[in-house]
């Protein structure tokens, strides 16, 4: 998997002068040549009020059925439970 700067991202599609043949490639070339971003905050679902899993880092609120290894509001890397 690789990471990286979404806001960066569209900035680069929103200043591209696309060809409008080749819209797809153009796309496909700058998400592939974006910038990978390392992920240096750790943390853990916990499971809060409801059984309603929350971020240990920003307390964001995700659906029980979608536990994501990453937080998908401050992107800390999610440990589990043994580490
Ligand atoms: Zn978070």
């Amino acid at each position: 998997m690789k990471l990286i700067d979404a806001d960066d991202l569209i900035e680069q599609i929103n200043s591209t002068d696309f060809d409008t043949y080749r819209d797809y490639e153009n796309v496909y070339d700058l998400i592939d040549s974006a910038e990978e971003v390392e992920c240096f905050d750790f943390a853990h679902w916990v499971c809060g009020e409801y059984d309603i899993p929350h971020c240990s880092a920003c307390g964001y609120e995700i659906m029980p059925n979608r536990i994501y290894p990453f937080c998908p509001n401050c992107g800390a890397k999610m440990e589990s439970e043994e580490n």
